[in-house]
């Protein structure tokens, strides 16, 4: 079966090491680089927006739909791309009160530059968001418009292919002697917020020889709440790519999450500094920061270990006061 599938991101992505980065790691780390997937756009959110805005285009769709926090990359990328196919975008964003709207930084800054249309909702309202983003797709469709709606992340089975995808990619790239040569890795990690990355990067791992095993950090909820919803993802994609083998799963790992989502700890604040400043990687305080974090304390340490950079550096920019500490000179 072939499906659509737009190009939108810049690739092949690198395979990056750093010498330092392996002596703060302990280990042999070399870090796929998906935060240099685009400008404005980067990050993993467009690898699964590769597919998704291409079935959007096939069903002749006129809006994008989307969900996530205040300071979602993917309705960030979202907005992005939709402004590069000529597309409108609504985004339904969680804040603690919707009446106090956050300050237009980081990503919320670009998603208006985007020209999205941009509506807050609650806490309370984004756990109905499936719901709520029908009702959005039915007004918008008796205004004359033609929505396709995203889940969160881009998380379902279409939108995982494209990290099965990515994963392919770096195969290709280690049979042609970058990343060290052909043979496998011993570990992927990443990080996880709703569970597409973990579902496409474990059943394209598998199909693609990269590892034995992948590690997603969850940056919120917990272990089981991430086993149910990679379970589903799994079945849709592998339902879309039956040559994949269903038994391919990530190990959830819930212990990095920090204080709160979006939220790092005082040693993961120290951590990232640290890495920015040793090897002038950036990494964000809501996922590639505390998925890094968690490679360093992985028990056993595996031995080579791709981490996927997965972007986020909007977020980063949004968040000086977790950085309050640091913003002088040393
Ligand atoms: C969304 C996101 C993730 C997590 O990917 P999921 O597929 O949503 O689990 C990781 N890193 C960054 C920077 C993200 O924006």
């Amino acid at each position: 079966m072939t499906r659509s599938k737009l190009s939108l991101a810049t690739l092949p992505t690198p395979l990056w090491r750093h010498e330092r980065l392996d002596a703060l790691a302990g280990t042999e780390v070399w870090v796929k680089r998906d935060d240099l997937t685009a400008s404005g756009a980067a990050g993993n959110k467009i690898r699964k927006l590769e597919y998704l805005a291409a079935e959007a285009l096939d069903q002749s769709a006129s809006v994008l739909v989307t969900c996530g926090g205040q300071q979602s990359n993917h309705a960030r990328a979202t907005a992005l791309v939709a402004a590069e196919l000529g597309l409108k975008s609504v985004l339904l964003l969680r804040t603690p009160d919707p009446r106090a709207p956050p300050p237009a930084v980081g990503n919320l800054l670009l998603d208006y530059l985007a020209g999205a249309e941009v509506r807050f909702i609650t806490p309370a309202q984004y756990r109905e968001r499936d719901a709520l983003m029908a009702e959005v797709a039915r007004e918008l469709r008796e205004r004359g418009e033609r929505p396709y709606v995203i889940p969160e992340g881009g998380s379902n089975g279409l939108g995982s292919l494209g990290y099965v995808d990515c994963m392919a990619e770096v195969r290709a790239q280690l049979d042609a002697g970058l990343g060290g040569g052909p043979r496998a890795f011993d570990a992927v990690v990443h990080a996880c917020g709703s569970g597409g990355t973990a579902a496409g990067t474990a059943l394209g791992a598998r199909a693609h020889g990269i590892a034995a095993v992948t590690h997603a950090v969850a940056v919120c909820d917990d272990r089981a709440y991430f086993e149910t919803v990679v379970a589903r993802i799994t079945a849709e994609t592998v339902a879309l790519a039956p040559n994949l083998d269903p038994s391919a799963r990530p190990c959830i790992h819930d212990a990095w999450k920090g204080p709160a989502y979006g939220l790092p700890s005082d040693d993961q604040t120290a951590f990232i500094v640290e890495v920015a400043r040793n090897t002038g990687l950036l990494v964000d305080p809501v996922y590639t920061g505390k998925a890094l974090f968690g490679l360093t304390r992985l028990e056993p340490k595996p031995k080579r270990v791709l981490f996927l950079h997965t972007g986020g550096i909007p977020g980063l920019l949004a968040q000086a006061e977790a950085f309050a500490p640091y913003l002088r000179n040393r």
